[in-house]
C-alpha cells in the first residue's frame, strides 16, 4: 500500500478548511493531515486536532499556543503547536507535506501560499486574494519552483475542468473565445438600489446557495467576489480582461464555462458544495468520493441567466478597471476592499459605501507596479491606511 499524501490545511477552522477535512476524513488511506492552522476559532482547532491528530498546529500567538498545547497534552494528543505567520510558511514547506490547502482569508494568506510555491508543493488554492494581490509574482514563483496549482474556487475549478487537459496558458492556441464566470448574484440580486442603503451584515451574509465565511459572503453580496474572481481567472488561465465575461446565474448549478471558437461551450455542473472543487483539486486527474449529493435534473427546474447590474453593484466594474489598469491596482483594490468589508461587518460603514472606499483608494494611491513582495506588502499597507481614513470620514 502506498503512503497517504501529507496535507497542510491552512485556515482549517474556516468554511473551506472544514470542508477539506471532511474530504480527508473520507480517504484516510490516501490523505493525512500533517498540519492545521486556525486564527481565532481555537476551540474548533482543538476538536480538529483531537480528531485528525496532525503533527503540527499553527495558531496566531504564543499565549494561545501555550493554552492549546496544555489542553492537547491533557487530551493525549501529541501535536506540536507553533505560532505566528512565520510558522504558517514553515509548515507549508515541510518535506512531509505533499499538498497545501491555502484557505486563509484575505491577503494574510499570501506569504504562506507563496512559501508553498517556493517549496514546489501541489497548491490547492482557495485564497483568491493571493492572486489578486500578487498574481504575476505568484505565477512566476509557481513556475520557477515546479509547484503545481489547482484552483479550489468553484468557478475556476469549473473552468479548469472545461479547458483542454493539456491547456498550456494560451487561449488563442486552444481555440478559446471567452471564459464565462457565473455569479449567483448574491442575496441582494433582486433588491432595489434604495433598499441597499439599509442592509445589515447578517442580511449580506445570508447567501442563497452557499455557506461561506463572512468576508467572502459580503464580497458575494457586493459582487466584489466576482470581480476578484475575474482577476483570479486572468492569472490562472492567462486570459485578457476582454475575454472574461460575467453572467448572473441565480441557481449556482453551472459553476462556469469556456466558450470555444467553433461555438461549443463547455460547462461544469454540480450541486453547490465546495467539497466537489476541493476533492477535484486534491485528487486530479482522479475523481474521488466527496460526500456531495448528485445533481437531480428532474427537481432542478429551469436554469436562468441575466447580465450583472453594474449600477447597483459597482464593485464588479471597479475590479475590471483595476485589472485593465494593471500594476498594483488589483492589490490596492483588494486592500481597500478588505478594510471596507471589515468596517461594514463591524457596523462602521454602510454596505453602499464599500465601493466608494475602494474607488477612492484606486484614485488616490500610487498604482505603479511594485517589483517585489515587500513592495507589494507596503503598497497593501498604504492602501489600508488610506481606506481606514476614508471609512472614518464616511
Ligand atoms: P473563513 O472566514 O470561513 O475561514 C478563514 C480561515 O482563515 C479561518 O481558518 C481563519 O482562522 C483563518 N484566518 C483568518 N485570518 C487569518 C490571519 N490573519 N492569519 C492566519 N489565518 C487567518 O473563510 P472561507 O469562507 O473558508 O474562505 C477562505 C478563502 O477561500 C477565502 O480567500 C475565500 O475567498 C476563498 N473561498 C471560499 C469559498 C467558500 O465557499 N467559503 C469559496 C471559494 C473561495
Ligand atoms: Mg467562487
Amino acid at each position: 500500500m502506498t503512503k497517504p499524501q501529507g496535507i497542510a490545511v491552512l485556515g482549517a477552522t474556516g468554511s473551506v478548511g472544514s470542508n477539506t477535512l471532511d474530504v480527508i476524513a473520507r480517504h484516510p488511506d490516501r490523505y493525512r493531515a500533517v498540519a492545521l492552522s486556525g486564527n481565532r476559532q481555537l476551540e474548533r482547532l482543538f476538536e480538529q486536532a483531537c480528531r485528525f491528530r496532525p503533527d503540527y498546529l499553527v495558531v496566531p500567538d504564543a499565549a494561545s499556543a501555550a493554552d492549546l498545547a496544555f489542553r492537547l497534552r491533557s487530551a493525549g494528543v501529541s501535536s506540536q503547536v507553533l505560532h505566528g505567520a512565520q510558522a504558517l510558511e514553515q509548515v507549508a514547506s515541510l518535506p512531509e507535506v505533499d499538498m497545501v490547502m491555502a484557505a486563509i482569508v484575505g491577503a494574510a494568506g499570501l506569504p504562506s501560499a507563496l512559501a508553498a510555491a517556493r517549496a514546489g508543493k501541489r497548491i490547492l488554492l482557495a485564497n483568491k486574494e493571493s492572486l489578486v494581490v500578487a498574481g504575476r509574482l505568484f505565477m512566476e514563483t509557481v513556475r520557477r519552483h515546479g509547484a503545481s496549482l489547482y484552483p479550489v474556487d468553484s468557478e475556476h475549478s469549473a473552468i479548469f475542468q472545461s479547458l483542454p487537459h493539456d491547456y498550456a496558458g494560451n487561449p488563442d492556441a486552444s481555440g478559446i473565445r471567452k471564459i464565462i464566470l457565473t455569479a449567483s448574484g448574491g442575496p441582494f440580486r433582486a433588491r432595489s438600489a434604495d433598499s441597499l442603503l439599509q442592509v445589515t451584515p447578517d442580511d449580506a451574509c445570508n447567501h442563497p446557495n452557499w455557506v461561506m465565511g463572512r468576508k467572502i459572503s459580503v464580497d458575494s453580496a457586493s459582487l466584489m467576489n466576482k470581480g476578484l474572481e475575474v482577476i483570479e481567472a486572468h492569472w490562472l488561465f492567462s486570459t485578457p480582461p476582454e475575454s472574461i465575461e460575467v453572467v448572473v446565474h441565480p441557481q449556482s448549478v453551472i459553476h462556469s464555462m469556456v466558450q470555444y471558437r467553433d461555438g461549443s461551450v463547455m460547462a461544469q455542473l454540480g450541486s453547490p458544495d465546495m467539497r466537489t472543487p476541493i476533492a477535484c483539486a486534491m485528487a486530479w486527474p482522479e475523481r474521488i468520493e466527496a460526500g456531495v449529493a448528485s445533481l437531480d435534473f428532474f427537481s432542478l427546474g429551469a436554469l436562468s441567466f441575466e447580465a450583472p447590474d453594474l449600477e447597483r453593484f459597482p464593485c464588479l466594474r471597479l475590479a475590471f478597471d483595476a485589472l485593465r489598469a494593471g500594476g498594483d491596482a488589483p492589490a490596492v483594490l483588494n486592500a481597500a476592499n478588505e478594510v471596507a468589508v471589515s468596517a461594514f461587518l463591524d457596523g462602521r460603514l454602510r454596505f453602499v459605501d464599500i465601493p466608494r472606499v475602494v474607488g477612492e483608494a484606486l484614485a488616490a494611491v500610487d498604482l505603479r507596479a511594485s517589483q517585489s513582495l515587500d513592495g507589494l506588502l507596503s503598497r497593501d499597507a498604504e492602501a489600508r491606511r488610506f481606506a481606514e481614513q476614508q471609512v472614518a470620514a464616511c
